[in-house]
């Protein structure tokens, strides 16, 4: 038998009221045929008692007609080596009178003569079988009546038997009782416990993330059943679990595959509108806002690692005489130009913004007096040399710069508002040229 059966709390229950059930048959059935069996058994007795009449009674009789007491002890004595008797009485009437006479050596009784057997005590009630009959003598063509016989048989003899009965009819109802559970459990296991145990296996393992393999019952045998309708509606819902989720996973791809492009989109286009906000669309130089958002930054690092920080404004000269005299685009070209020169004229480090129509301002890292004299120097010079045709005219332009270097101890504001104010003397001087603070002034012999 498999042993998984009684890991089974199913079988284990089924084995417990198999066994409850046919327990309490069997006690049942075991005591209705212990009473069979005593009744077959008492009748049987009674058969040998009116035996024992009919082959002993005429000779007792002879003997107690005769006055035999010797005889009639001898036949007494026979009856009693029968091993189921246990008692045995004989009453004679003597010989036409109703004189008592003793037999043997009888222990004297009311009534007549009496032959106990020394296991009269096993009388058991109920189950010793009693028999009377009367002694009965034919003489001169008369019957009379000379005696009377009592036997009694042993109970203990009858309980023993019906003993013998009920430990064959209990050994064979247990042993019949455990083959039909081996059976029944066996059958019970193979049929339902096994199948349930293989789905409940299968739900254990089951995921609609996985690919769907339906639930399968090792045995060939087909089923039409409701476990397998159980295991055909199991399948149906872990396939459609299962198409779901495909479905599902397949819009999610699908959303994802679009929100990533999307994200994808809006960064860029986040970069380009950071790019369009913080840059000059003419020159493609830093607009005023970048410029001045740099610079704030700038400053506060400077601060922080202790560097020197250079601001330059530069001013185009009569700028507005080249719109006037060529066109607003011939001042654009002029303007993207003079952006790029300038922006050529600066290390990887210095921010160049366009601040205003014509003017550019420059954060200068790391600057020292020198460094921002032949900075402004080579600037001038830068876009002095640009060369410009309009209508078939050759035209150059000039520019005006101020420039200071940032105190430790003020704002930004303040040392721009400096530098504008250099610059503004600068043009006063007559443009073209540069101008700086006092201190900052470098003489070139
Ligand atoms: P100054 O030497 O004193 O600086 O004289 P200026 O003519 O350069 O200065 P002004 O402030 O009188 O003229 C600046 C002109 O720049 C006025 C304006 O029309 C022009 N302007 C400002 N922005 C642009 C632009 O984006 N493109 C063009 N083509 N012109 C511009
Ligand atoms: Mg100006
Ligand atoms: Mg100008």
């Amino acid at each position: 038998m498999n042993k998984s059966i009684f890991k089974s709390p199913l079988s284990l229950l089924l084995l417990k009221k198999i066994l409850l059930v046919s327990g309490c048959l069997t006690i049942i059935l075991t005591c209705i045929q212990l009473a069979l069996s005593y009744v077959e058994r008492k009748q049987r007795v009674e058969q040998l008692l009116h035996d024992i009449e009919r082959v002993h009674g005429q000779p007792i009789s002879r003997a107690i007609f005769e006055l035999d007491a010797s005889g009639a002890e001898l036949i007494a004595e026979g009856i009693q080596s029968y091993n189921f008797i246990s008692y045995v009485s004989i009453t004679g009437l003597g010989k036409g009178s109703t004189e008592t006479i003793e037999v043997g050596s009888p222990i004297k009784q009311d009534d007549g003569l009496a032959f106990l057997s020394p296991e009269i005590s096993d009388f058991f009630g109920g189950f010793s079988v009693e028999h009377t009959f009367d002694l009965n003598y034919g003489f001169n063509n008369t019957v009379a009546k000379v005696g009377e016989v009592k036997l009694a048989t042993s109970g203990s003899l009858l309980i023993d038997e019906l003993k013998n009965d009920a430990f064959v009819i209990l050994v064979s109802q247990a042993f019949k009782t455990l083959i039909v559970s081996a059976v029944l459990l066996s059958v019970f296991y193979g049929l339902i416990v096994s199948r349930i145990i293989t789905i409940h296996r299968w739900l254990l393992k089951y995921s609609p993330d996985k690919e769907f393999l339906p639930v399968e019952f090792g045995c060939k045998q087909l089923f039409d059943d409701e476990i397998e309708d159980l295991k055909n509606g199991v399948n149906s819902v872990g396939k459609s679990l299962r198409r779901h989720n495909v479905e599902l996973e397949s819009i999610v791809e699908q959303r994802t595959t679009a929100l990533t492009i999307r994200t994808k989109e809006l960064e860029e286009a986040k970069t380009k509108l950071e790019h369009l906000a913080y840059t000059d669309s003419l020159t493609s130089v830093a607009n005023r806002l970048a410029f001045f958002e740099h610079a704030e930054r700038e400053v506060k690092r400077a601060r922080r690692l202790s560097y020197d920080i250079g601001i330059m404004m530069l001013d185009l000269d009569y700028f507005k005489k080249i719109n006037d005299a060529y066109g607003h685009e011939a001042g654009d070209e002029v303007l993207v130009k003079a952006a790029e020169a300038l922006k050529n004229g600066l290390r990887e480090d210095d921010y160049i913004g366009r601040i205003g129509g014509e003017e550019f301002a420059i954060i200068v890292s790391g600057a020292d007096k020198v460094g921002m004299h032949n900075l402004a120097s080579r600037l001038k010079q830068s876009i002095q040399a640009l060369e410009f045709s309009f209508s078939g005219k050759k035209q150059n332009i000039t520019t005006s710069i101020g420039y200071t270097l940032v105190n430790v101890d003020e704002s930004f504001k303040v040392s721009l508002k400096r530098a504008d104010e250099h610059l503004y003397l600068a043009k006063e001087n007559g443009r073209n040229c540069f101008v700086t603070d006092k201190n900052y002034v470098v003489n070139i012999a």
